[in-house]
């Protein structure tokens, strides 16, 4: 298994890249769930000590917390940025993801997932187009990762300063 880890840890950064770059144009074409403000307590969070794993669609993750409420388990992202009226469409994929997870190694379909900015919180419903647009952007991921040569697809230095790719990719702008 701690030979996976790595690959998988891999994958889940290239995850956190696709998910950037897909989030703006997915959003009018699945009709994304903007998220409703909430109110919820974090000392009745549990933190996460493993990551999730779903070998059916290849995909690792760790949501911050997990809470239980009524007979589902809610993923839940903790995100230190402020947010202003609607949560980023990058995060709501990010806990699809974890709402996927769940569901895979718990075998119960989350009905929402929580979004906690430092300003707001917001529930994000798991929704059937959510999970279907979350499952085309894992399918163009894995058509891209079988490409040989992939274009970078933004042209901007810091993004590149930041990247754990930095010391092999052949793209980079310095
Ligand atoms: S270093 Fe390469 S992989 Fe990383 S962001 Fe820049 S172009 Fe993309």
């Amino acid at each position: 298994m701690p030979s996976l880890l790595l690959p998988l840890a891999i994958f889940l950064i290239i995850i956190a890249i696709a998910l950037f770059w897909q989030a703006g144009r997915r959003q009018k074409a699945a009709g994304l769930p903007g998220g409703r403000v909430i109110s919820s307590d974090p000392r009745l969070w549990g933190p996460v000590e493993e990551p999730l794993y779903d070998p059916h669609h290849g995909l690792t993750g760790k949501p911050d917390y997990l809470v239980q409420q009524g007979d589902s388990l809610i993923p839940i992202e903790v995100k230190s940025s402020r947010v202003s009226a609607a949560p980023y469409d990058a995060h709501i994929f990010q806990l699809a993801a974890y709402c996927m997870l769940v569901e895979s190694v718990y075998g119960k379909r989350p009905h929402h997932g929580i979004l906690h900015y430092s300003n707001r919180t917001f529930a994000i419903d798991y929704t059937p187009e959510l999970e279907s647009a979350l499952l085309d952007i894992l399918e163009e991921m894995r058509n891209r990762d079988r490409q040989k040569d992939v274009s970078r697809s933004h042209a901007d230095p810091a993004r590149c300063r930041g990247c754990g790719y930095r010391q092999t990719c052949d793209q980079t702008i310095d």
